[in-house]
């Protein structure tokens, strides 16, 4: 997995190093070898999917030093004491045993470091590079489907899964957009070299806490829901939008109306036909 991947083997060519020896020192415990700094994030995100498991951002060391290196540390997810239950928690409003998925620590030993310092070439020159040093023994199974479960997402799937979200896909479209195809699920039970990754398997759990955490974050802006409104109010009217604001003869009627400038610039080109759509009870 180490030795073909594409990543390493460009960037020993980018270092002007023979492809068949990129590796500064690979023991029975540690890879150490060169990339092109812009690379390491990919590299990174393609060796976690070939082996299903993510590397979590321990630190960043930055040297007091004329080149401004830095040294970035990651994890094994699985890194961390094993949590061991003696018995089964109680809880809830029953005070009944529920089950709880398996956790995920179990002491790992993997670790991710990656030194951004110039590298000097053969010809005395000094180019930016990037020299990471990977302890590559996990103590757990890599890519094994029993484990699937408890395993996490990668930061790129979940920055998709927001990106769709942001975008008005409902959590059912974006579930159809990132859940495996027919053909891939097939190759892969077939063994044909592919490893299976918990990206592969997005759930209505996964895309729905995220939702959850933009619309509590995002859309709303405070815990009270009208405090809320008139904050959207304002950022509207600062930003050109259309706002409305009316009070009823109750304390309770409050009538909140905004149009954000995409949503009047829309209605400035698409404008000839209204459709008004209300609630039960309102009157339009
Ligand atoms: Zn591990």
């Amino acid at each position: 997995m180490l030795f073909d991947d594409a990543n390493i083997r460009r960037s020993a060519k980018h270092f002007k190093l023979d492809p068949d020896s990129c590796f500064i020192r690979f023991d029975e415990n540690v890879a150490e070898f060169y990339l092109i700094p812009d690379r390491f994030e990919a590299w990174k995100e393609g060796h976690q999917r070939s082996i299903s498991t993510n590397f979590v951002f321990k630190g960043n060391y930055k040297y007091n030093d004329p080149d401004n290196q830095y040294r970035l540390t990651f994890e094994c997810q699985c890194a961390g004491k094993k949590q061991v239950r003696k018995e089964s928690p109680k809880g809830g409003k029953s005070g009944k045993t529920r089950s709880r998925k398996q956790g995920i620590k179990m002491d790992c030993p993997s670790r991710l470091a990656a030194l951004f310092q110039p590298i000097t070439m053969a010809d005395g020159t000094r180019t930016p590079g990037c020299i990471v040093e990977y302890r590559y023994q996990h103590n757990h199974s890599l890519g094994d489907i029993t484990d699937l479960g408890t395993r996490q997402k990668s930061d790129a799937i979940k920055a998709t899964i927001e990106r769709l979200l942001n975008q008005g896909s409902t959590i059912q479209r974006v579930m159809q957009q990132l859940t495996m195809d027919y053909d891939k699920f097939t190759q892969i039970t077939r063994g044909n070299g592919q490893q299976l990754s918990r990206d592969d398997f997005v759930t209505y759990d996964d895309v729905y806490n995220i939702w959850h955490r933009i619309t509590t974050n995002t859309m709303r802006k405070d815990p009270d829901p009208v405090l809320s409104a008139m904050k959207w109010m304002e950022k509207f009217e600062s930003d050109k939008g259309f706002t409305f604001y009316e009070e009823g003869d109750k304390p309770s009627d409050v009538y909140f109306g905004f149009a954000s400038l995409w949503q009047l610039q829309q209605l400035k080109t698409h404008g000839r036909t209204i459709c008004f759509d209300g609630t039960h009870d309102v009157f339009g």
